[in-house]
């Protein structure tokens, strides 16, 4: 058997992080099966879905890499298969057509409350046989007794008593049909195989399994993920962090990085945290998926990341961080070797490529501004000599690499008797403008010879100024 799975959105908002998980878990299994990933956009409800949320939902689908092999198909273009479905079940006696009215049906769900019972409609119609040319709702005609079996896959087995259940209405009375019945329509005819989606829709399982039971579809099997919640318990929401996937993009998170926490969010393979998309793709299975709410951790999610990027091949990173460079309005380089030299440097430090790209401002832009703290205490008078000693050396060093950097530092260090320290903290402050930065003989090799010369002579300048600051400062003194 060929697995087919799906991922059916609402395009009603951007595509939430949870249901990116539930999305991502579909194609997570069709992959790991050899199978086939369908996407199928549910816009039946006219007021709510937005074609620019249709927009959205695909471009982070891109963005994420959740490539589907089939779609994306439209509800809102598939009119006549529900009609048609709908004329069936109506043919074969298992539906019906409802006049009641919505003034009816509200003071029918009214009573049903004040006499102690559950607002499920009374089925006036269901024995009917009176015709009207008055507008008109199609129900199922739901077993009245019995019971319905989920074999939930996560969940495991779930039981629902049929007399608990409502005649579903499959077609509402302005024609357009309701989301259970055109699911099971849409999944019986792309043949679904497995349906995986979150939890919340556990409870419209037992309504579609009968209808599958009344089409005569061979059953496909259920999965129903939990939910995610915030670290407070509570369902996951804006309030605990940005919840669009796209957002997730902008704040230079990798999508593979997304990925990776999403599937350990509810997916466990033993102790394992990080994983590639490959890997993902070999080792998930359904088995492991958890039973319990997935806990969304944003700090984790950044340390996801910091370990994807630190993995990434310096190429790629250099790639990655290319727009968020353009973003800042700073110079992109030409050449991609430099700048992936650039950022191998970087990467160290920085979680995400926001914070990848605005470290890599003083490789990008000579307008390097002098921190005026660090200035004060590294650029000193008593600096400026070896300073001008190692910019002297560097002018005429041939070499450009870290291993003849490293001697012309020692024979200046030698030369004035400094400990590493002392020269390269003044160095780092001359040609990064702050304290911290990479390896000091990294930043010289990625700048180059002549720009790091051009940033040291500020630095020099800097320190006689001091310098003569300080000679004024102690000539007024003495
Ligand atoms: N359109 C539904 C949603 O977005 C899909 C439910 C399902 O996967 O069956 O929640």
């Amino acid at each position: 058997m060929v697995v087919r799975t799906r991922f059916a959105p609402s395009p009603t908002g951007y595509l939430h992080i949870g249901s990116a998980r539930t999305a991502l878990f579909s194609y997570l299994y069709a992959r790991h099966h050899g199978g086939v990933f369908i996407l199928r956009v549910e816009d039946t409800d006219r007021e709510r879905s937005t074609p620019e949320s249709i927009e959205a939902i695909i471009e982070a689908m891109r963005w994420l890499q959740l490539e589907w092999d089939e779609g994306p198909f439209y509800q809102s273009k598939r009119w006549d298969l529900y009609r048609e479905h709908a004329e069936r079940l109506l043919r074969a006696g298992h539906a019906y057509r409802c006049y009641c009215t919505a003034e009816l049906l509200d003071a029918k769900r009214k009573a049903a409350m004040v006499a102690g019972r559950k607002p499920m409609y009374d089925r006036t119609c269901r024995s009917s046989t009176a015709r009207s040319d008055g507008p008109f709702t199609i129900r199922f005609k739901a077993p009245l007794d019995g019971e319905t079996n989920i074999p939930d896959l996560v969940k495991g087995p779930v039981v629902v008593q049929n007399q608990e259940l409502d005649d579903l209405v499959l077609v509402r009375s302005d024609g357009i049909p309701t989301y259970n019945f055109c699911a099971v329509v849409d999944d019986a005819l792309m043949q679904v195989t497995h349906i995986i989606r979150g939890e919340d829709h556990l409870a419209n399982t037992p309504k579609q399994i009968q209808l599958y039971r009344a089409f005569g579809y061979p059953m496909p099997a259920f999965a129903h993920i939990p939910l995610i919640l915030g670290l407070d318990r509570a369902r996951l929401s804006k309030r605990h962090g940005a919840t669009s996937v796209t957002a997730y993009r902008d704040l230079g998170y990798l999508p593979d990085a997304l990925i990776n926490y999403l599937a350990r969010l509810g997916w466990s393979y033993g102790d394992q945290e990080i994983f590639t998309r490959g890997e993902l793709i070999e080792k998930f299975s359904l088995e492991t998926v958890g039973k319990s709410a997935g806990v969304y951790n944003p700090e984790k999610l950044e340390w996801v990341n910091f370990q994807h990027l630190k993995a990434m091949p310096a190429a790629a990173l250099a790639q990655a961080v290319k727009p968020f460079i353009a973003a800042r309005g700073w110079p992109i380089p030409g050449d991609d070797t430099w700048l992936a030299g650039a950022v191998a440097t970087l990467r160290e430090r920085a979680k995400t490529l926001v914070e990848l790209a605005d470290s890599a401002r003083f490789y990008l832009c000579d307008d390097v501004e002098l921190e005026a703290k660090a200035a004060a205490k590294h650029l000193q008078p008593a600096t400026a000599a070896p300073l001008r000693d190692l910019a002297g050396e560097l002018a005429g060093l041939s070499q450009w690499n870290i291993d003849g950097l490293q001697q012309v530092f020692n024979a200046v260090m030698a030369r004035h008797s400094l400990a590493l320290g002392k020269l390269a903290q003044p160095v780092r402050v001359a040609l990064t403008g702050g304290t911290t930065s990479p390896g000091i003989f990294e930043v010289l090799e990625v700048l180059g010879k002549e720009r790091a010369l051009a940033r040291l002579g500020r630095g020099l300048e800097w320190a006689v100024a001091a310098t003569g600051a300080a000679t004024a400062v102690a000539a007024r003194t003495s």
